[in-house]
This record gives C-alpha cells, sequence and structure tokens, in this order.
C-alpha cells in the first residue's frame, strides 16, 4: 500500500492537519525510517498462517509494512484516542487488519482468545512505549497464550540487558526471565534520528523466538525466587545473598547449602556467574531437598 513517511521538517505539518499531537504520557516516539520497520517486518519471518499483533501503531508506520506482509491478519492495539481515530481511516480498506482501542496490558489475553485458534501461537511486535517496556514482556511472556516469536523495539540499555550472559555486567533478573522464555536477539541498533520527536536515549530492536528449556524447573514460583535472590547485592557471595533473600523466606539456609554443594557450586560463587541452566538445576536441588525434609 502507499504509506509516507514523513521527514522531520514535513512530519509537524502533517500532524497539525490531521490534529495530532505528540503525547508524552503514552510514549510517544514516531517512527519515522521506513528502513527501521522493514527490517522489523523481515525478522519476524510472517507467513500467512501467523496472525501478528502490534502494540501501540500510532501513526501506522509499522502497521502498513506489517498489512503488506504475508501475515494472515494483523491486529493493532492503540491507547490513544485521536491516534485510534487516524488508524481506522488510514486502513479501512484492508480487512486484514482489526485495531484494538483501548490498553495493550488489559486487552492482550481477550484479544488472543478471539482472534488465534486453538493451540496457535501469537506473533507480537511492536515500537513500544518504552514507560511500559517490562509489564509488556512480562505479559507476552507469562501469557496463558504463550508466542511463537517477537520484535521489539526498546531502549538499548534495556536490550543489552536483555540478552546479557552470565558473567557479564549487564546480566542479571531481565535477562534471566527473557532467556528462560525465548532466545532473544539484538537484531538492529537504532539511533535517536529514525524517531519523531528524537528520544533522548538509543534504541534497539531485539527479536525473541520462544524456547522451552531442557531440564525445566519443577517449580517455576521457586526458580525465578533462587534467580532473584542472586542478585539482592552484586558484591556479596552467594551464601550470603541467599542467607538474605526476602523471596526464599520459606526454605531453609541449609537446604539450599546442601544443595549448592550437590550441584558443585562453590559457596563464594557470585550470583551474576550463573546461566539459567544452572539456576534451574540448582532450584531442582532445592525443590528436592526441600521436599524431601518435609516428608
Ligand atoms: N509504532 C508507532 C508508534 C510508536 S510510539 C510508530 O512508530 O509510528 C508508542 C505508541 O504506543 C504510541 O502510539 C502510544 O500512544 C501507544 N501506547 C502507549 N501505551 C499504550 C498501551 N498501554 N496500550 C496500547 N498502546 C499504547
Amino acid at each position: 500500500m502507499e504509506f509516507k513517511y514523513y521527514s522531520v521538517k514535513e512530519i509537524n505539518n502533517f500532524m497539525e492537519a490531521k490534529g495530532l499531537a505528540v503525547n508524552k504520557k503514552f510514549g510517544q516516539n514516531f517512527l519515522i525510517n521506513s528502513g527501521v520497520c522493514d527490517t522489523i517486518v523481515k525478522n519476524l519471518e510472517l507467513t500467512p498462517d501467523d496472525v501478528v499483533f502490534e502494540i501501540g501503531c500510532g501513526l501506522g508506520s509499522l502497521t502498513n509494512r506489517l498489512i503488506d506482509s504475508p501475515a494472515g491478519k494483523v491486529v493493532g492495539f492503540e491507547i490513544d484516542n485521536a491516534y485510534q481515530k487516524h488508524l481506522t481511516g488510514l486502513f479501512k480498506d484492508y480487512p486484514k487488519f482489526t485495531l484494538i482501542a483501548g490498553d495493550f496490558l488489559k486487552e492482550f489475553e481477550n484479544a488472543v482468545k478471539t482472534h488465534l485458534l486453538p493451540g496457535q501461537k501469537p506473533v507480537i511486535t511492536g515500537n513500544l512505549p518504552y514507560y511500559i517496556t517490562t509489564p509488556i514482556m512480562e505479559k507476552v511472556f507469562t501469557g496463558t497464550c504463550g508466542f511463537s516469536r517477537a520484535a521489539f523495539m526498546m531502549q538499548k540499555e534495556v536490550g543489552d540487558r536483555v540478552i546479557s550472559k552470565a558473567g557479564k555486567k549487564k546480566y542479571g533478573s531481565l535477562s534471566i526471565f527473557c532467556q528462560y522464555y525465548s532466545e532473544p536477539k539484538i537484531i538492529a541498533n537504532i539511533s535517536p534520528a529514525s524517531f519523531y520527536p528524537q528520544p533522548n536515549v538509543n534504541s534497539a530492536v531485539v527479536r525473541f523466538v520462544h524456547r522451552t528449556l531442557e531440564p525445566a524447573p519443577d517449580n517455576e514460583k521457586l526458580f525465578f525466587a533462587v534467580a532473584r535472590s542472586l542478585f539482592i547485592n552484586r558484591r556479596k557471595q552467594l551464601k550470603n545473598n541467599f542467607a538474605h533473600s526476602p523471596f526464599l523466606k520459606t526454605i531453609p539456609l541449609e537446604i539450599i547449602l546442601k544443595a549448592m554443594e550437590q550441584c558443585k557450586i562453590p559457596l563464594e560463587e557470585r550470583g551474576e556467574n550463573l546461566s539459567v541452566e544452572q539456576i534451574i538445576i540448582l532450584s531442582n536441588k532445592i525443590n528436592n531437598l526441600n521436599l524431601e525434609s518435609n516428608n
């Protein structure tokens, strides 16, 4: 379809004529670089069997490319009234597109039920409103429907933490959370000049491909409790962090220390050196020893 990407000089006039203003409250930084939109769509590897959900359609810069892609259906979310009207008008001749006028965080589960066949997994994308990047990822990764792939524009600094591996400075709870559910990869670094208005941070597109790890945690809640405990104090040794963890209050410290020994993790190890796989093995050991001790 014809879609015009306006230059920084033109976009102000265009928005004014349409009665659109930039609403900071909704994290609005619109993409004005068509190449970035093409990169996102290409990396989603869409097929006619896919239903792709887009978070925050805004001016429709990414939406138009999704509608033109091989995807079978495009379901967009937009919270801002003015942009809802703009999008409905812009894409009225494309039955492949449905707009959900509302908050993605509230509407996602229902939208999935409405638009997917049983067992079908959503593909999710968006130039995210940065103020809710983490809640969006939590919603997508832990949703009852699961997901197959995703590609999100986010702050570069957040993207770096998402992909960081054990032993690196930026490795933390967010890395573990994302890498537990997916294989994340930065597919493009994006400068502020690709947006209007320009954000005051660099951005990155991160692609997530769903995965299920083997072995899996026997007790997912405990796995995340152990993961969070690793970073209570980065300079402290693991045994200290476990001893003071508010997330592991119900598990006796002797059990945790015994599990570490059996998993051959030195007591003075630093939490940031444990890989996702090691945390799963350790949490499974803690879980087993704890169950045994309760019997
Ligand atoms: N992808 C668009 C807009 C990106 S800016 C483009 O590049 O042109 C982020 C968009 O998300 C804005 O349109 C904003 O209004 C919308 N948004 C913010 N919070 C939202 C929420 N909770 N649910 C749905 N959309 C939201």
